[in-house]
């Protein structure tokens, strides 16, 4: 198949969030299944262009219409970890791309409808026809409906496109102009099209997406179910229901060439299910590292955004039930909230002297390797979650997560005591309430076991080792879905 993948971000150059890495890991996924496949993405002036090879201009003066007017755009061409990407600069007046990050813009709306009408009127002048389009977030969601409207009829017309919504959260919502500076009809201002179910005044590219989309996915089975069902959904509930008969959920993949205690350099000590020894080394190196004191205890760890999704008052109620339960306690958060960075900034001068804990706050990817490494137990308190990359970054370096059961934390990690599973598939520790008595409960649990039966503790890390989140697996899923929606 050929497969045209079109986003905002692709790690490692251009990452905010999860959706960089689903790109980055299914694209190498159906590469390494011998498919053709490009990543279609803006130039930003802040991509890490060191990590792109070989990039060269591809494409001169394609003139792409919006508004009232056209805009001149190159298209250079190169690799990222060998993924063949183009990446589309414009030269107007708007500067689009060169901002100096990659969202929070006020016309953030008006640069990704640009980008998506781009992208297609890439593929229309150089005559490509991918099999499949696929788009992600509200960022690309009018991507489908421009193809269908408008490029459909100009003989743009073998496509298909599966579209992916990573977190609807964000949703695109915003004023009918937009329909316009894209070249499209007031007529898509429509309930059954592209009308906000909310403020019915504007326009939704999220669910524009939906509607259009030969197919759409969201990151874990679970979290499908809560965005059409409940008030997760950010009022897209009935958009999903109409949408119901080709809308589902694929869990994403990690990357085991990263995430892989056997082979992951960023550790003092490999290790794996069949020995087990470095992990009990890098335990010490993270104790060294952080200046926690050397006792018989379990260490629990959170690596987490401080975001209200990531329950930080349960994250803050987790380091004090943990020191308060013969635990040592280690966090690595990073927030772009000043009230909850100052409020762990507090935390962290309070117990500064505590010999069982350090507070960590800012973004550090070497440390986080140590401390999957090194801890015994991750908390993940999420009030929401649409898949989780920690939990299961957390199993592969056998530390047992304890979670909220929401999203694609339900859908991963099964208790220990309450799974209907059997027990070599259980994996950690569930709460299904967001309140400290939930917690407490979960972690309770999780403590006394690695104190009082450290045999079935060692079972359940293995048991999380064993379990397999590759690309593999979720590369083959989507792939039946493009199977599914080109016959
Ligand atoms: P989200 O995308 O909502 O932040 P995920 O669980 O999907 O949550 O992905 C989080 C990723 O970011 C993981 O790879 C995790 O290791 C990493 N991460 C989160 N916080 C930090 C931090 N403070 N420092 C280093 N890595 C972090």
């Amino acid at each position: 198949m050929y497969i045209a993948m079109v986003a905002s971000e692709c790690a490692p150059v251009a990452k905010v969030g999860g959706l960089a890495d689903v790109v980055h890991g299914l694209s190498r996924e159906l590469l390494l299944r011998n498919h053709a496949l490009e990543v279609i993405l803006p130039m930003y002036d802040c991509l890490r262009y060191e990590r792109v090879e070989g990039l060269d201009k591809c494409y001169s003066n394609l003139w792409v219409p919006f508004y009232d007017h056209w805009i001149r755009c190159d298209v250079f061409s190169g690799t990222v970890d060998q993924i063949p990407c183009l990446f589309i600069k414009p030269f107007s007046q708007e500067n689009f791309f060169d901002r100096g990050s990659f969202y929070g813009e006020h016309d953030d709306d008006a640069r990704f409808a640009f980008f998506s009408r781009a992208a297609l009127e890439f593929m229309y002048k150089t005559g490509r026809q991918p099999d499949i389009i696929h788009c992600h977030d509200w960022q690309t969601g009018l991507l489908p409906v421009l193809l269908y409207e408008l490029y459909e009829p100009l003989g743009l017309d073998h496509p298909r496109v599966c579209y992916t919504l990573h977190n609807v959260r964000h949703q695109g919502v915003t004023g009918p102009h937009i329909l316009q500076q894209a070249g499209l009809g007031m007529h898509l201002l429509a309930p059954e099209k592209m009308q906000d179910d909310v403020h019915p005044g504007a326009v939704n590219l999220m669910k524009g997406g939906i509607v259009y989309a030969n197919f759409t996915t969201t990151v874990s089975p679970r979290y499908a179910e809560e965005i059409k069902q409940t008030e997760l959904g950010h009022g897209l509930q009935a958009t999903l229901h109409a949408n119901a008969h080709k809308f589902g959920g694929v869990l994403n993949g990690i990357d085991y060439s990263v995430w892989n205690p056997e082979v992951d350099t960023h550790i003092p000590q490999q290790y794996s299910p069949q020995v087990m020894a470095g992990k009990f080394a890098d335990k010490q190196a993270l104790r060294e590292r952080l200046l926690l004191q050397d006792k018989f205890k379990p260490i629990v760890a959170v690596v987490s955004r401080l975001d209200p999704q990531k329950g930080v008052h349960l994250i803050s109620h987790a380091i004090f039930y943990a020191l308060a339960n013969d635990a040592q306690f280690v966090l690595l958060g990073s927030g772009s909230d000043d009230a909850i960075n100052a409020h762990f900034h507090a935390l962290k001068a309070q117990l500064n002297d505590n010999p069982d804990c350090h507070l960590e706050i800012g973004y550090d990817e070497e440390l986080s390797h140590l401390i999957y490494a090194g801890a015994d137990m991750l908390v993940i308190p999420s009030a929401f979650e649409p898949c989780g990359l920690t939990q299961l970054i957390a199993m592969k370096y056998g530390t047992v997560p304890i979670v909220r059961a929401t999203g694609g934390l339900a859908d991963t990690v099964f208790d220990a005591n309450h799974s209907d599973r059997p027990y070599e598939e259980r994996t950690g520790y569930t709460f299904e309430a967001f309140d400290n008595a939930a917690l407490e409960n979960a972690m309770g649990r999780a403590i006394g076991l690695w104190y009082k039966y450290p045999r079935y503790f060692h079972q359940l890390r293995l048991n999380g080792m064993h379990a397999d989140y590759s690309w593999d697996q979720s590369g083959g899923h989507y792939l039946n879905i493009y199977q599914h929606i080109r016959a």
